[in-house]
């Protein structure tokens, strides 16, 4: 009897893959966690439960997007945490542990230590079924971790047009695929200005930065966003009625039909 109710436990969690995406990106400032933020966004317009780790440790900023307080997440008695909510999106960062301004030294080990909590001891809504990481730029230590701890993560790689960008952005996009990470495509970030004048696009960042790296490591690009001022300022959140929103709603279906 035991014996069978092991096998059907296993089966039922199974059942409920949840399906991981890395957002992966070679340098800092290209708009990693902004598209994090935003793909979650579409993903929860889409009718999907979300939840979104921030693991970029040094460059934190998923909790400023979602507009969300930093103060410390509820944890259960067996020191579970409990992510905040941001409008139904579950979130998790080392924010929300950190004491406000310590210097990064000091932070470091613990956010090592706290990282390994986030993959193990997060008690995420029951019908969770996208996780998005937001990864540290680069080829570091963490998306090694992040590849033990969930080896089937698929990718997105992030880079502007900027060759500059796409040099390292292909780096990184090298080194997921190193450790056995399918990439799903390129995201280009601040592709272009759209001139609404006009009704142009001004590619003032230049041009074929995506395509370098789509060519170099064969995966699609799958969509270009431009420059834009968001409807919430400070935040960075698009509204799904946006130009920009509209794109990120077309890129989560794209990326939800590669499961
Ligand atoms: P990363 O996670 O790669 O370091 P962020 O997502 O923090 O980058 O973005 C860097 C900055 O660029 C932020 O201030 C963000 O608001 C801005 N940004 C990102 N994408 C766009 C865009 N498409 N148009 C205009 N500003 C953008």
């Amino acid at each position: 009897g035991l014996r069978i109710d092991f096998i059907d436990s296993k089966y039922s969690v199974e059942e409920k893959k949840i399906k991981y995406i890395g957002v992966i990106s070679g340098k800092g400032g290209v708009g990693k966690s902004t598209v994090s933020a935003n793909l979650a966004k579409a993903m929860q317009r889409l009718g999907k439960k979300v939840g979104v780790i921030d693991a970029d440790i040094y460059g934190s900023s998923l909790p400023s997007i979602f507009k969300l307080p930093i103060e410390p997440l509820s944890t259960t008695e067996d020191d579970e945490i409990i992510p905040a909510d941001a409008d139904g999106i579950q979130v998790i960062s080392p924010e929300f542990f950190m004491p406000k301004n310590q210097p990064l030294m000091w932070r470091g080990p613990m956010l090592g230590k706290l990282l390994t909590h986030f993959f193990e001891n997060v008690v995420w809504d029951d019908e969770i079924e996208v996780i998005i990481i937001d990864l540290p730029p680069g080829t570091g230590d963490v998306p090694l971790d992040i590849h033990t701890f969930v080896p089937d993560a698929k990718m997105i790689l992030v880079t502007t047009p900027h060759p500059n960008a796409s040099h390292v952005a292909l780096k990184a996009g090298l080194g997921a695929k190193e450790m056995g990470h399918e990439i799903i495509g390129v995201v280009e970030n601040m592709s272009y200005y759209y001139n609404e004048a006009a009704k142009s696009k001004d590619f003032i960042f230049g041009e074929g930065g995506a395509k370098l790296v789509t060519d170099a490591l064969n995966v699609p690009l799958l969509i270009q966003i431009p420059i834009n001022q968001p409807l919430n300022k400070d935040s960075y959140l698009f509204s799904l009625e946006d130009m920009n929103g509209k794109l990120y709603l077309s890129l989560a279906k794209e990326i939800l039909s590669k499961f």
